[in-house]
């Protein structure tokens, strides 16, 4: 058998490995969780709570100008209201609560809080108290609450597959929950009688999927190599429609929801519950076996580290997705959210020693690019701070992919390289952010100091406020 090591080492094997357990390991409740406000570009949500609240779970604990919820995954106290690092490196604030013994709301009493009845409420008003997100609200968190900017959907995508090679939870999800997913089905087909829907599988189960599915969508397959399962690349293929990476599929008429949000959706419009809980998979780059979680969200990464009995720290490098496109870590501490799909560890062998190596101009990173985009110009404008003539070379092109990344002999930070210049080269300010203050020091490692000892934290002070 082949391990990740070993594929990730061979450049030109690059492919998603089926994973064969299906095994589903559920994370009790932790301590305590950390739930951020913010998906910067996406959402930002105002804190329905205060310092010193009891908070049940399942309860609305934010909610955005739009009226998308966020809820409490635990039940327990809100300790504190305050800026932290999420995964993807945005400093935004977050609620954290310490659990206690207390019971979780009901649906009916979730919809109290939202001042209305799951009878009374809309498809779109069930989503949104019940925080799904799907492709029929809006794309960005600026948009004007209006239907009919957008042209209706004709085309629907469900994505049973995941693009990083370490990531396994739309096969296990297809292979899982065979009727719920066909139920989501007939409530993508209400919400949108004329589109065309297409659920996206892998390859290898292409046999089973068509024998399952195909009397209720029509199915399609994504081979194995990485470069084919690029999703803005799939949907595009299977739509007919070419989709500008800056804009949303939503603005051409076209919705794409994965298979774990259809799940979600299905839950919300059934009444069952909100979107508390995530399925993630860890994988490492030595042992080549995945395992898939399901955690309450705002659960940190030690936190599941502990809970997967993985405690000797021999990890040098911690990595929140996969190794194409995932983000290494500084901490532990970092919290998991609705974006976390994969936990990716590095062992000591397969972290490099040397990196951003002199360009050695050998062209290999614009010939793999699937936009075959000038990339090692891109990065060296970046490395001095040519914004401007980067700008004419399309950086906001990019897919972010790290194939660029992955082939390049100098091992140089391509991707990162290339966000700078569609930061600085003023093409991803379409969302200003209005991130917290920064910091200097890591509140979360404060945090966990006064968790060792929870009477010190009980008596401890108020530090931050709601204003
Ligand atoms: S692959 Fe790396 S070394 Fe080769 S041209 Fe691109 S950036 Fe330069
Ligand atoms: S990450 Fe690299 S290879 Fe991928 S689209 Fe961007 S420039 Fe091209």
């Amino acid at each position: 058998m082949v391990n990740i090591s070993e594929l990730m080492n061979h450049k030109n094997r690059l492919k998603h490995r089926p994973s064969a357990n299906d095994t589903i390991e559920l994370l009790d409740d932790p301590d305590y969780v950390v739930i951020p406000l913010e998906y910067p570009g996406r959402i930002l949500y105002k804190p329905t709570v205060k310092i010193g609240d009891q908070v049940y779970k399942n309860q609305i604990i934010g909610k955005s100008p739009l009226g998308h919820c966020i809820h409490a995954s635990i039940s327990g106290i809100v300790r504190d209201i305050l800026a932290i690092w999420t995964a993807n490196i945005f400093h935004v604030p977050a609620i954290l609560i310490q659990k206690n013994d207390q019971p979780a709301l009901n649906t009916d009493q979730v919809f109290e809080q939202a001042d209305t009845s799951f009878e009374k409420a809309s498809t779109i008003e069930k989503l949104k108290i019940l925080g799904v997100i799907s492709p029929w609200n809006r794309p960005g968190r600026l948009q004007k609450e209006d239907e009919k900017t957008f042209p209706s959907i004709e085309k629907i995508v469900i994505k049973a597959f995941d693009e990083e090679p370490t990531i396994a939870i739309g096969d296990l999800i297809l292979r899982n929950f065979t009727d719920k997913i066909i139920r989501g089905i007939s409530y993508l087909k209400n919400l949108a009688p004329q589109a065309e829907m297409t659920l996206v599988i892998s390859q290898y189960l292409a046999d089973w999927g068509t024998l399952n599915y195909s009397a209720y969508t029509s199915v399609k397959t994504v081979s194995s190599e990485y470069r084919d399962r690029l999703s803005q690349l799939v949907v595009s293929k299977i739509t007919g429609v070419n989709i500008p990476t800056s804009s949303a599929y939503r603005t051409h008429g076209i919705a794409v929801i994965s298979v774990e949000y259809l799940l979600n959706l299905v839950d919300a419009l059934d009444g069952h519950r909100p979107f508390i809980s995530k399925f993630l998979t860890l994988s490492d780059s030595g042992n080549g076996e995945y395992r898939t979680f399901k955690f309450p969200l705002g659960t940190t990464i030690r936190q599941l580290l502990k809970a997967a009995n993985i405690t000797d720290r021999s990890f040098p490098e911690i990595i929140v997705g996969g190794p194409m496109q995932g983000i290494t870590q500084y901490t532990d501490l970092t919290p998991l959210t609705k974006t976390s799909h994969g936990l990716y560890l590095k062992t000591k062998t397969d972290v490099s020693a040397e990196t951003n190596l002199t360009c050695q101009n050998c062209g290999k990173c614009s010939r793999i690019c699937p936009l075959h985009l000038q990339v090692h110009l891109l990065g060296r404008y970046a490395e001095y701070g040519m914004f401007k003539e980067a700008v004419d070379l399309h950086p906001e092109a990019c897919l972010d992919c790290g194939l660029c990344a992955y082939i390049c002999p100098a091992r140089r930070s391509l991707v990162q390289l290339i966000q700078m210049c569609k930061k600085y080269g003023g093409l991803v300010d379409e969302f200003p952010q209005q991130q917290a203050e920064c910091g200097a020091s890591s509140a979360l490692e404060r945090w966990e100091l006064g968790f060792q000892d929870a009477t010190e934290l009980d008596s401890r002070p108020v530090t931050s406020s709601t204003d």
